[in-house]
């Protein structure tokens, strides 16, 4: 049986195997708290969301600096009397003391005067900052004569030890070992919600039952001023069948004061605004909801998916926007959540994902795409080698053939100079000899010149020449072999200037042009070789009525070795070297060659070579740059 995948297979089990590693990362990255970031988001959705509505339900009093310079001392026992007193007559439904009525300062008869006028309110309670455990309630009671007063656990809670560590108060503390706080019992009288498992939000955290404080900016529950009331300056109805909290704002006390999401500052907001905060978010009962832990995982299981994906296939600027891309929808979707149906969506663990997946594996992967340009260079390296070895030889077997071949030729025509003595069979023997060598002396010729270009060896020796005598020239040792095939040259010269030309490179252009016009084409048959200047430009044609070249082909005919299907199985010899060389040598006069051809109809082959060469002629070290196939 073979065990070997295939490329698809392999592809998928990758694939899974990506995917599973990203789901394991986050199941391990969520078993982790990263509170601290948490919290950043949280308070940053606390802080632009929009503010909820209170509701109107909740009053604040405060003793703050108006009052202490009123009264010159901060109020006694008395004062406090006077203040509810006056308070009385306003007729609010819930009086929560934030100050422990003992440490006012006073007479004991003044003491018992204050107790009395408490009394007289329906629910005046003294909240105090503390959790009693069950059934130690009793060491909350205030001693006499101020033991009318119910005393409720009213506590402030800060992320000290806990959660984000960083003394900001987020949360609020709805039930101890099941006895609730101050709080949901004031608010069950405006919202009529009797069970904790009524209210949204709530979460247990050690022996408490808790919810998150749904804060609305500082300064939304404006305190009125002690001495205001105490002086009966407020105006009948303000605090009707309301709650109201008198506490301090005094600045002296940072008890005094909590630090909230809006604001890491000392004295960011009152314990008596927070305490109203707290009021409402009860009776509104608008405490953000957390999402389940599975939620949590699912949600970093998906994000850590996508920047794996993203990171180790996409490319990188495309990556770079997808993920910020998925950053932005995530973190637009938590704050809609948030804002608007309460709900709190954990973003430390996805956000932090993306992080470590990004920072974990970009240089992964450099490293991958850099060992594989390297094994690339290497590759490439070898061919060049290999492409280099194979024209060195080529180039040094053809030098070392050029002598021996020499001789062969010199011989046959010696033998050749008898004929007389020779038989006819033999005369015919040499002469194809001669021809051979030839052919061959011809293909070494191309071979070494091919040498020549690669090595970039080849220097112009400009001379001024007429294009017109120079194709007179090539014409003429043409003529026996297009005689000998019943082929018919035209000449079509229009007098032209000269040109400075290096004469011997072009001489093999043209050679190879019309050699191949004869060569392609059927016996009998007209090879026209034209000449004219058009813009500055000699251009020189050569058109005959031959096997052509197909479309598909067209565009090789100019590549070294290239030869066309149709010629290969004619028969006709050749190397295919003949155009590559002569297109290079024409780019190296500045000049371009051209072909049109139908196949069976014949080809025109057009070169053009700028008349102003001079000077304009690129040099050796640019020969780099020419576009040659
Ligand atoms: P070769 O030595 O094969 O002639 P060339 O480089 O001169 O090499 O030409 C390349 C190929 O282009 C030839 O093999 C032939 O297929 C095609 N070709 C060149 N000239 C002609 C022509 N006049 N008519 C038809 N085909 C041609």
């Amino acid at each position: 049986m073979d065990w070997r995948l295939t490329d698809k297979q392999t592809f998928w089990l990758k694939r899974i195997l990506r995917m599973g590693f990203a789901i394991g990362v986050s199941v391990v990255l969520t078993q982790f708290s990263f509170h601290f970031l948490e919290s950043l988001t949280y308070d940053l959705r606390v802080q632009f969301q929009p503010k909820s509505p209170t509701s109107g339900q909740v009053e604040t009093v405060a003793i703050d600096t108006d009052t202490i310079t009123e009264l010159d001392r901060a109020p006694t026992i008395k004062d406090h009397n006077t203040f509810l007193e006056e308070l009385l007559k306003l007729n609010p439904r819930f009086v929560v003391y934030l100050i422990d009525p003992q440490e006012i300062e006073g007479s004991p008869e003044e003491r018992q005067a204050f107790a009395e006028t408490a009394e007289r309110f329906n629910s005046l309670y003294y909240a105090a900052n503390m959790l009693p455990a069950k059934g130690r309630e009793e060491e909350m009671r205030l001693p006499a004569p101020l033991n009318s007063i119910p005393v409720y656990a009213g506590p402030r809670t800060s992320d000290q030890n806990i959660f984000a560590k960083d003394n900001v108060t987020r949360r609020f503390i709805f039930s101890y070992e099941g006895v609730p706080t101050l709080h949901p019992i004031i608010a069950s009288t405006y919202n009529k919600l009797e069970l904790a498992e009524d209210y949204q939000g709530l979460f247990p955290f050690l022996e408490t039952l808790q919810g998150y404080i749904d804060f609305r900016p500082p300064g939304t529950y404006k305190a009125h001023s002690f001495i205001n009331i105490a002086n009966g300056k407020i105006p009948a109805g303000e605090f009707e069948g309301k709650v109201v909290f008198i506490g301090k704002d005094t600045t002296d006390n940072s008890v005094d004061y909590i630090r909230t999401p809006y604001s890491k500052d000392i004295l960011s907001m009152t314990t008596l605004e927070m305490h109203a905060n707290i009021m409402d978010t009860l009776i509104e009962n608008s405490a953000p909801i957390p999402t389940p832990p599975w939620h949590n995982m699912l949600i970093t299981a998906i994000i850590s998916i996508i920047t794996l994906y993203v990171v180790l296939t996409v490319r990188p600027g495309q990556g770079l926007l997808i993920l910020i891309s998925t950053v932005v929808l995530f973190t637009l979707i938590s704050y809609i959540a948030f804002s608007q149906f309460d709900i709190w969506i954990a973003m430390a663990h996805p956000l932090l994902a993306i992080f470590i997946f990004y920072y974990f594996f970009i240089p992964y992967r450099l490293i991958m795409e850099n060992r594989r340009s390297w094994e690339y260079y290497q590759r490439n390296r070898l061919l060049t080698q290999v492409e280099e070895l194979k024209s060195n030889f080529l180039r040094m077997m053809s030098h070392d053939l050029k002598t021996p071949l020499a001789r062969i030729q010199g011989m046959a025509d010696v033998v050749l100079s008898e004929r007389q003595t020779l038989t006819e069979k033999q005369t015919q023997a040499l002469e194809n000899i001669n021809r051979s060598s030839e052919e061959l002396a011809q293909f070494i010729a191309s071979i070494l010149n091919l040498g020549r270009i690669e090595s970039k060896d080849i220097k112009l020796q400009l001379k001024s020449k007429d294009i017109n005598t120079l194709l007179t020239d090539v014409i003429y040792q043409l003529d026996f072999h297009a005689r000998k095939k019943d082929i018919t040259i035209i000449s079509e010269f229009e007098p032209l200037f000269s040109v400075k030309v290096d004469e011997d490179l072009l001489r093999q252009v043209f050679s190879n042009l019309i050699e191949n016009a004869i060569k392609y084409s059927p016996e009998g048959s007209k090879v026209l070789v034209s000449t004219e200047e058009i813009n500055g430009r000699v251009v020189i044609q050569v058109a005959d009525q031959g096997i052509g070249v197909p479309e598909i082909e067209v565009n090789n005919i100019f590549t070294k070795f290239y030869r066309s299907a149709e010629a290969k199985n004619s028969g006709i010899k050749g190397s295919g070297l003949g155009l590559y060389l002569a297109k290079y040598f024409v780019e190296l006069h500045n000049g371009s060659i051209q072909v049109e051809s139908q196949i069976h109809q014949g080809s025109t082959f057009t070169v053009e070579i700028p008349m102003d060469l001079d000077g304009s002629h690129p040099q050796p070290h640019q020969l780099k740059e020419l576009k040659h196939v």
